[in-house]
């Protein structure tokens, strides 16, 4: 029956997929080939991520400038405020707005030695000032396992309706491995009024260790299972992919079938996993992929 219906989806799925500025000429390929993978299935946008360090800040930018020119793909980039001045990020914005950007993924950013230095504080600060500068799209982000800093869970949804009120028309989750979680955050969201675009980061998991200490930082919960399939593959990359794509996919659809059909993919500048689980969508390329 499952299967039928994703049958059935027949491109009604629509997807966006996020990738990070790379810092070495080998990542940079990774990503531009990745990016030619991804371009012909037709994703509703690309974002490409901000730097925590003002130092890589400005690779997002190269990055956007580049999809902007050299594709056919809606670029959209991340923005953080923490830590930085009103006069930056007026800059920032004007800039993308003159290239064209009509969307931005607004965020606080991670705290560090630099946030008390800037004018900012929360990311409903930064949705207000770009909303007030221009009539950009704004998407934000949301926690369906609540962000490691909010005092309550329900502190943390007034947070999305300050930041839905502010100007913002998309929440995109944090990665989560648990789809009832995903799906009562939602529920929660309803509840609360809040009247929001939620779509799932969906995040395939290419190297387990590495999502151990990932998800430790944004208090992510794995669950058992995934401990238990994962065993003894610490140094099997690739059946450890076949599995992650599996996984993947069964989340999708468990999420279809209630109804979900935006998903934002947290690629990781890699297109293999992502390109399999939309192709298991029903999307399709419109033009060959390279
Ligand atoms: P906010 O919405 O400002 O919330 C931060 C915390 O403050 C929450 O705990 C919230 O409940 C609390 N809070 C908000 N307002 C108040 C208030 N008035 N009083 C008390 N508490 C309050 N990071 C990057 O550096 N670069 C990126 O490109 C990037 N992209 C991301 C994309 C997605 C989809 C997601 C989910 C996260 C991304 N992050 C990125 C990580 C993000 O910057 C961190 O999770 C950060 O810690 C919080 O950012 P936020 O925009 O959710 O902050």
């Amino acid at each position: 029956f499952l299967n039928q219906q994703i049958a059935d989806l027949d491109g009604k799925v629509n997807v966006s997929f996020e990738f990070f500025p790379p810092n070495t000429p080998e990542m940079q390929k990774t990503l531009w080939s990745s990016i030619k993978k991804l371009e012909p299935l037709s994703p509703d946008f690309v974002s490409v991520t901000y730097g925590a360090a003002a130092s890589t800040r400005s690779r997002t930018h190269d990055v956007i400038t580049k999809i902007i020119r050299e594709t056919e793909l809606t670029a959209v980039p991340h923005l953080t405020c923490i830590g930085s001045t009103e006069a930056e990020i007026e800059s920032i914005a004007e800039d993308y707005w003159s290239k064209g950007v009509r969307h931005i993924v607004a965020l606080r950013g991670d705290l560090g030695q630099e946030a008390e230095q800037g004018d900012f504080k929360y990311a409903t600060d930064l949705v207000y000032k770009l909303k007030q500068l221009h009539d950009f799209e704004i998407s934000v982000a949301a926690y369906p396992e609540v962000h490691p800093e909010a005092e309550t869970a329900k502190a943390d949804l007034d947070n999305l309706k300050r930041k839905v009120d502010a100007g913002a028309s998309r929440a995109i989750s944090q990665f989560f491995f648990s789809a009832e979680k995903f799906l009562r955050f939602r529920d929660q969201c309803q509840n609360h009024d809040l009247q929001i675009d939620l779509t799932p980061g969906i995040l395939p998991v290419t190297n387990f260790t590495q999502l151990q200490k990932f998800a430790k930082f944004t208090q992510v919960d794995i669950p058992d299972w995934m401990y238990k399939v994962y065993d003894g593959l610490q140094n099997d990359p690739e059946t450890s992919r076949l599995i992650a794509s599996h996984i993947a996919i069964e989340q999708v659809k468990l999420l279809v079938k209630e109804g979900v059909s935006d998903f934002h993919f947290y690629t990781l500048n890699r297109a293999d996993l992502t390109y399999a689980i939309c192709h298991s969508l029903g999307k399709r390329c419109l033009t060959p992929a390279a």
